[in-house]
């Protein structure tokens, strides 16, 4: 039995099919603020198989607690956590209590139920303005806005935890931009209100929900002068979880590892990449740089490769189709439809 932080979410909802696939049973543990329920309904119909469901908050100690218990798992996968940047510029406080205390209470969960393996969902923003390309997971660590700090203060709690008691199975993997919807076209990312994100941005353009793309800066030094990113579809990093979880059966330790293909795209790339996916256009335009985007990021998949025998399988064209495949499915994400 594998316990689920943040399960019914965007990653977790296609790592929970991919752990059913795997034949782990699940134990969601989620408190639906950026998610429902009704995305692990779809897992269900994806799977054939069925998702053991609390709902709760992770800051909750005593109900945490009993629900790792009562669920007889043997490891953690934690996804619970917000992620969005802006916010949490605007709204520090709320960001550290749900990401940093949110992670203590697990991690004393844990202690008292004797599960000691756990897979942290952390990210490529922990590598700051890369002083490197690719990256490697010994390139140093900063952190620019107060979500990248919570990402980095779980991290050096984890190795701290790890060198206090060396009986711990950690991997902290780091994402690069994970896009792309499961096959079926029934779970995908879902946003609330304007996507901060590019992919959901230029699939709601592309389906006419929003009149146009606003390109963030076009005079970064790359071949095209817009942003180069390491995009990842969903289920490849998905399976990366239970790749994980395979090898810290086999190994004690706190491992930091990549999951990215090494491979980086532009945001014009992307774009166009779309438009042969879908066969729409996507209108844009160029605005200013965002404040603290860096101008590429594309990660060394070596690690996962050697440690984990995980490579990614899909490329672009396939990001594309499956995101697109979704949206147009679920133009209202897991909302019903207004009959
Ligand atoms: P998501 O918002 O779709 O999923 C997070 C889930 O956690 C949601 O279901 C939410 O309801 C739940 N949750 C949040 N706070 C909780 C709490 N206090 N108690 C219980 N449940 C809580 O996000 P996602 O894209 O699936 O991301 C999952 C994890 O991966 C996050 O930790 C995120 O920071 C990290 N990550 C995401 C990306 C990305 O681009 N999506 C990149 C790097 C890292
Ligand atoms: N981006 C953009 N317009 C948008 C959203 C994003 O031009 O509406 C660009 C952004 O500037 C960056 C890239 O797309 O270069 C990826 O941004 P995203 O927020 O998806 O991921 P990040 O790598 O910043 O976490």
């Amino acid at each position: 039995m594998i316990f689920v932080t943040g399960g019914a979410g965007y990653i977790g909802s296609h790592t929970c099919v991919e752990l059913l696939q795997a034949g782990h049973e699940v134990t969601v543990y989620d408190n639906f603020s950026n998610s429902s329920p009704e995305s692990l309904r779809r897992v269900e119909r994806i799977t054939g198989r069925a998702v053991r469901l609390v709902e709760g908050d992770i800051r909750h100690p005593q109900a945490l607690t009993d629900a790792l218990r009562q669920s007889g798992a043997s490891a953690v996968i934690h996804f619970a956590g917000l992620k969005a940047v802006g916010e949490s510029v605007e709204q520090p406080l709320r960001y550290y209590d749900n990401n940093v205390l949110g992670t203590l209470s697990l991690l004393h969960a844990m202690g008292a139920c004797h599960v000691n393996k756990l897979v942290f969902s952390s990210s490529a923003t922990v590598y700051g303005d890369p002083l490197h390309l690719p990256i490697t997971e010994d390139h140093p660590l900063s952190a620019t806005n107060p979500y990248g700090r919570t990402k980095l203060m779980i991290e050096d709690i984890l190795r701290d935890l790890y060198r206090s008691d060396p009986a711990w199975h950690i991997g902290i993997l780091r994402y690069f931009n994970p896009i792309g919807a499961h096959p079926s076209g029934l779970i995908g990312e879902d946003p609330q209100g304007i996507p901060n994100n590019l992919m959901p941005y230029v699939s709601q353009v592309a389906a006419g929900q929003r009149e146009r793309l606003q390109i963030w800066g076009q005079d970064y030094p790359t071949p095209d002068g817009t942003g180069v990113r390491d995009f990842i579809h969903v289920v490849d990093l998905a399976l990366g979880h239970v790749r994980t979880l395979a090898h810290l059966e086999k190994a004690a330790g706190c491992t930091a590892i990549n999951l990215g293909t090494g491979q980086g795209y532009s945001v014009l790339e992307l774009v166009r990449a779309f438009e042969k996916a879908s066969g729409q256009t996507v209108p844009y335009s160029f605005a200013a740089r965002r404040a603290g985007d860096i101008a590429a990021s594309y990660a060394s998949p070596e690690r996962a490769i050697q440690l984990l025998g995980w490579r990614p399988q899909h490329g672009l064209d396939a990001m594309c189709a499956d995101s697109w495949r979704w949206q147009q499915g679920n133009p209202l994400g897991y909302r019903p439809a207004q009959g």
